[in-house]
């Protein structure tokens, strides 16, 4: 029996004929793809103590990642492009992989974003910009720098605000994401939604979700949609806007602007049942769902020799038996992949 209603991301017409559905009608327009496992962080809440990186060989190349990404879009429906990692920027071809997307705008892919800690950003936002990026989620968990090294590993907040400063500079639009976690950066959530509101930046936070490589999540350190709105609430009015086809929440703050605060719930208010997208990891793996027990592997396939036609149907049979979701089995802790891996 299904575990979810038939709930359609888009009106009917909107989806392409091609556009890739799973068991519960969900329609994936979405697509998130790890371009590497590495990062120059080590934030607690993703990465392992101890990382095994993959071989650089394992990885997909530039010429393999416009082969997969070309497929998902012409073939397959895709319309927008995530690039993440680890830390993308820490290829030093970012920014011929993002020019070779720019040729598929014309074939219906109306994005390509990126997701980074931005402590490198500084200096290649003017190159990210000119190969076409079009926007930036930049990770932000805390201001204050003993608390960002705590949830960075040691790591240094300036640069990354120095990065943002960059962004801002070339033109590129960016959001800011911070997680929150219990008993290390609460008292952060004000600080960064004044910071926000000062910079004129959307922010969302961040459920601590149960995908850390070092396996110390616990239920009691996710700090809940609803007390992230109850300390928002202590210095701002906060009135929830009608809720979208978006992962977060969003809340309009009376703060003398437009801004507006997202919230990401996906412990306490699972978003499962409108999810349209699917993740790649950096040595090619198709991950339907950040919660899917396994990946199927695109590279394989792909390196001995296998046409679209066949990789199409692998991917369309993964999808379709893309599991309900978090939503499914809330509490229920599998960490199969961590997020430096999986690509956030
Ligand atoms: N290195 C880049 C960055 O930090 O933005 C991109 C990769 S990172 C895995 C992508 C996103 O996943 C980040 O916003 C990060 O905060 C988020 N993330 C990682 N582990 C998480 C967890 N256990 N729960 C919630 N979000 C997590
Ligand atoms: Fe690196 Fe991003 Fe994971 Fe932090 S969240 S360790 S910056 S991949």
């Amino acid at each position: 029996m299904s575990l979810l209603p038939r709930l359609p991301t888009l009106a009917p017409g909107t989806a392409p004929e091609s556009a890739i559905r799973d068991q519960f009608g969900r329609v994936k327009r979405k697509l998130r793809i790890s371009l590497t496992d590495r990062c120059n962080f080590r934030c607690p809440y993703c990465m392992p103590e101890q990382p095994e990186f993959m071989e650089r060989a394992d990885r997909l190349s530039r010429a393999e990642l416009a082969r997969v990404l070309r497929l998902f879009v012409v073939g397959l429906g895709v319309n927008r492009l995530r690039l993440t990692g680890g830390e993308p920027l820490l290829r030093r071809d970012l920014e011929s992989i993002i020019a070779d997307t720019q040729a598929l705008k014309a074939e219906g892919l109306e994005r390509v974003s990126l997701t980074t800690n931005a402590a490198l950003l500084a200096r290649r936002a003017p190159a990210l910009k000119a190969a076409g990026i079009d926007d930036l989620n930049i990770s932000l968990d805390a201001l204050t720098p003993a608390t960002f090294a705590k949830l960075s590993g040691g790591r240094d907040v300036k640069p990354v605000l120095a990065g943002i400063a960059a962004a801002h500079a070339a033109g590129i639009p960016l959001k800011l994401n911070a997680v929150i976690i219990r008993g290390i950066n609460e008292d952060e959530i004000l600080p960064l939604a004044h910071y926000a509101v000062r910079e004129n930046l959307p922010l969302r936070f961040i459920e601590f979700m149960p995908l850390d490589g070092r396996g110390e999540w616990s239920r009691d350190r996710v700090v809940p949609q609803a007390d992230i709105l109850a300390q928002l609430s202590r210095e701002f009015a906060v009135k929830a806007l009608p809720r979208g086809n978006d992962p977060a929440a969003y809340y309009q703050l009376d703060a003398g602007n437009t801004q507006q605060i997202g919230i990401i719930a996906t412990v306490t208010n699972p978003f499962c049942a409108s999810c349209d997208r699917l993740r790649i990891t950096a040595d090619g793996s198709l991950y339907p769902c950040l919660f899917s027990p396994r990946g199927t592997s695109l590279r394989d396939p792909m390196r001995a020799g296998a046409d679209d036609a066949a990789l199409a149907a692998l991917i369309r049979g993964t999808v379709w038996n893309k599991d309900a979701g978090y939503i499914a089995h809330p509490g229920y802790v599998e960490r199969p992949i961590a997020m430096n891996s999986l690509g956030g």
